[in-house]
Order: C-alpha cells, then structure tokens, then sequence
C-alpha cells in the first residue's frame, strides 16, 4: 500500500527548499503527498535550530502529534532538518515516540531511513561535505515562486550562530545543475525564482562567482524575476551591484543583515564588518540601483551589549531606514562561541525592552515607506487569491510588497500594472489597471502536490 507523507516546515526559506528537495526523494521512492494529518502515515517535521524558542515550538508540535500517532498503527514520525543535526540523540531522549531523526545531508538515504525505522528508532546524521543533492529533483510547491539552493553551509562562523555546526562547511551547486532546476521550474509555470545560500553571494564554483551567476539565471527566457537570499555584506561585489542595477530582471528589494549598529557588538559576533563598511554599502548600492528596498537581520542583547551598543543600533535603524527587519532577541546555541566563552548578561526583560522599542521604530518607518509607494503605478506578479477573500487576489511587486488588489480577470502569473491606493506597515493595497505580460504557462499543476507540504515560516536564509 503507498503510504502517504505529510511534511511540515519551520525556519527559513533554505527549509522550505529542502522541503521541496524530500518531497522530490519520497516521491522518487514511491511516496504520495498526504492531503492532511488525518490522511498521513508519515509526517515529518522538518525543523530550525537558530533559536531556542523555535526549537521549543518544534517539541510543542511533536507532543501534539502523539495522540495522532496513537491512533494510527503504524504511524511514522520524524524529525529532520538543523534542529535534528543540532541535538541528534536527545530528539529521541525528550520524545520518545520519535521513529526516526535525519540532519540536512543524509536526505537522499530517506526511503532507507523510513523502512528502517519501522522497526526501531534511526538517527541518520552525518554531514557531508560534498552533498549538494545534484541531479535530484524537488516538487514545486508554489504557483509562480520557485526556490533553487545554489549553495549549502556556511565557513563565517558567526559567533552566535549554529548554521555552520548543523548545514556544515559552504559548497556550491555547479552553474549547470542551477540553471537545470531554474529551466525546469520555468517549464512549470514559475517565473520569479529566488536564489538561497547561507551566504548566497560568496558563491563560487569553478571561477563562476554570484554575478555571473546571476547574468546566466537571468538569461533563462521566461525568467521575470530573480531574487536571493541572504547575502553577507562583505562578500557584495561591486560586479554584483552592477549586475543588480543593470539586469531588469533582478529585484530591486535587497536583504542586507546588519545584526548590530555597534562596532564592539559586531566585532564579538565576528562579522567582518565594521557599521562605516556597512555604511559605505548601502550608499553604494542606493546611488546605483534605482529603486532598491533593503532590509535586514537585527539581534538585540548580545552577550556584553550595553544601553550604548543598543542606542548605536537604534540609531543605525533610524539612519539607514530599512524598509522591513526581522529583528531577535539573541538566542544562547550551545556549541557556538558566544555560548562557550561569552556571558550572555543582558537580563531577558531588558532583551525584551530593548526589542518591542525597536520593533516600535521599525513599524513606523515601515509603515512610512509603504506609504511612500501611494500613488504610483507597480508591475506585480500574480500570485493567488488572499487567504481571506477569494475574490482579492495577492502578488509582490519588483521590490518585493505584498500587494493586494481586486482580483477578476487576472490569473495566476499574470505580471499587472497595479495602481497603489494604500498601505499598512507590511502589505500595499491596489487597484489592478491592465495585464503587462499575460502567464505564458497555464498554472494548475501545483496545486495537487502542495498538500504534503505545510509552511510554517519563511524567514530568510541567514546571512
Ligand atoms: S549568521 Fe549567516 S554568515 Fe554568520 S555563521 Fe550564521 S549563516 Fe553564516
């Protein structure tokens, strides 16, 4: 009997490919997407370990999903992903009713893992330094968006972070294998694709570096937009910015990680920049990509960070006014630096000042620069209807604002002009005027295989 898999994803967008990526292999081995809980032999939870609380939501939803199990024999559960890599056996030692836990380079041994642990528990996860999953082919679980990982793991070593321990030492996808999965997903319909690496924009694969890469995506036809995530300041080059300003087809919106505006803070976190480097970027960037809309990563209560390194990040948002932020609370991972040899003293309630005033900041100027876009006319793909109205249909624009419109007549992947009548912080309001590029693929195919997918959240790929 063909057993159905039901996966459930947390963390970052790089989660939400892989999602797609064991999608593909179950698939492969004989697997079918199930259409919920009720419906699923397996369900796998595909997990993020950049922060305790995530981890702490992931227990959550494994204790929910016992009762689940119960009623199921021969119900699987499992466990993937950084959160897997990052605590292996004591996944099974807090839930024991865990079959089988699997870090982020053992996925192509999934099918094995599944059949093994039918019997007794598995852990499967050993990092390997050369697997890119080439010649493997994710399921597509979006209309017109589609993720391709050009890169996994990341050499930065940040000091807090636990992205290098889990997803291991940085490796490229060849140019070749990129440009098959970015083809493929055009076939499908998609035409925006965002490029994922931990620190996309240190790609390099055979003298092939981020802005070469970047001019041969943008030459697939059918291509309308290309976006990347998370780039690390350090490695923008100027060839980069040329090819963003030059090449229509790269978005203009621009995630740019900052994570402290002091420069004793980001020297304990080892960034490799000073806040006047980061500075000097975002001018660069501004005088020459017209229309650009950053944002950015910011952590509050890094181990050492005084009222002082705070005021100097509050001033750095203020200055440099971000479009949008996800901004943290910083989170001890045990393994990394910070956790080893610096004392995390900033007291959880000043953590929590510190950020809902922050948070305060950035809504208002959010909410400023969405107000900004009142008024002017912007190409948006589109992408569905809302969640709450069928009737109004939802697309981002060039630099990446969900926009919402009233939706007859328009199809999915359709690129409109979109008068803007108004704005919250976080979403354009529009009305649409005309079809700029009709959807050249009909879009019906997605739809029958997203279900074994859910997503629970898509920050960016750390950066
Ligand atoms: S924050 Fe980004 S650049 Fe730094 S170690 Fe983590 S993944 Fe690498």
């Amino acid at each position: 009997m063909v057993r159905r898999v039901l996966i459930e994803t947390f963390g970052c967008q790089m989660n939400v490919a892989d999602s797609e990526l064991i999608q593909g292999i179950l698939q492969d081995s004989g697997y079918q997407a199930a259409a919920s809980l009720e419906d699923a032999d397996v369900v796998l939870l595909n997990t993020c370990a950049v922060r305790e609380r995530a981890e702490e939501r992931i227990f959550g939803r494994l204790s929910n999903l016992v009762s689940w199990k119960r009623q199921r024999p021969g119900a699987q559960l499992g466990v993937a992903g950084c959160m897997a890599e990052r605590m292996r056996h004591s996944v099974m030692e807090r839930a024991p009713y865990v079959d089988f836990v699997i870090g982020p380079d053992s996925y192509r041994r999934l099918a094995e893992v599944l059949e093994r642990s039918q019997t007794r528990p598995v852990t499967d996860v050993q990092l390997d330094r050369h697997e890119m999953y080439e010649g493997l082919t994710p399921v597509q679980t979006q209309n017109v968006c589609g993720w391709v990982t050009i890169q996994r793991g990341c050499d930065k070593f940040c000091t807090f972070c636990v992205v290098p321990f889990v997803r291991g030492r940085e490796r490229a996808v060849g140019p070749a294998e990129v440009l098959r999965h970015v083809e493929r997903l055009v076939a499908r319909g998609v035409t925006t694709v965002t490029l994922l690496g931990q620190t996309v924009n240190s790609y390099l694969h055979e003298g092939v570096d981020f802005a070469e890469l970047l001019k041969r995506v943008a030459a697939v036809e059918g291509i309308q937009r290309i976006r990347f995530t998370s780039p690390y300041p350090r490695d923008f080059t100027e060839e980069l910015i040329d090819v963003i300003a030059a090449e229509e087809k790269v978005s203009k919106a621009l995630h740019l990680p900052l994570q402290s505006g002091s420069d004793r803070v980001l020297g304990l976190m080892r960034r490799q920049h000073t806040v006047q480097e980061y500075r000097e970027l975002v001018s660069k960037i501004r005088c020459r990509v017209e229309g650009c809309a950053l944002s950015t990563d910011i952590i509050v209560g890094f181990p050492g960070e005084t009222e002082e390194d705070y005021r100097a990040t509050v001033g750095c948002i203020q200055e440099f006014r971000f479009d949008a932020a996800f901004l943290f609370n910083y989170s001890e991972r045990e393994g990394t630096y910070a956790a080893r040899k610096l004392v995390d003293d900033v007291s959880p309630q000043e953590k929590g000042r510190r950020l809902t005033e922050l948070i305060a900041i950035q809504e208002e100027i959010s909410r400023l620069a969405y107000e900004a876009r009142i008024g002017t006319t912007q190409a948006v793909i589109v992408e569905g209807s809302t969640r709450r109205d069928e009737t109004r249909m939802m697309g981002n624009t060039d630099d990446f604002k969900t926009t919402m419109f009233p939706g007859q007549g328009y199809r999915v992947g359709d690129l409109i002009e979109v008068k803007i009548v108004g704005a919250t912080s976080h979403t354009l309001l529009g009305e649409p005027i005309r079809v700029l590029v009709p959807s050249a693929v009909p879009i019906t195919l997605v739809d029958s295989l997203t279900e074994g997918i859910s997503l629970g959240a898509s920050a960016p790929a750390h950066g």
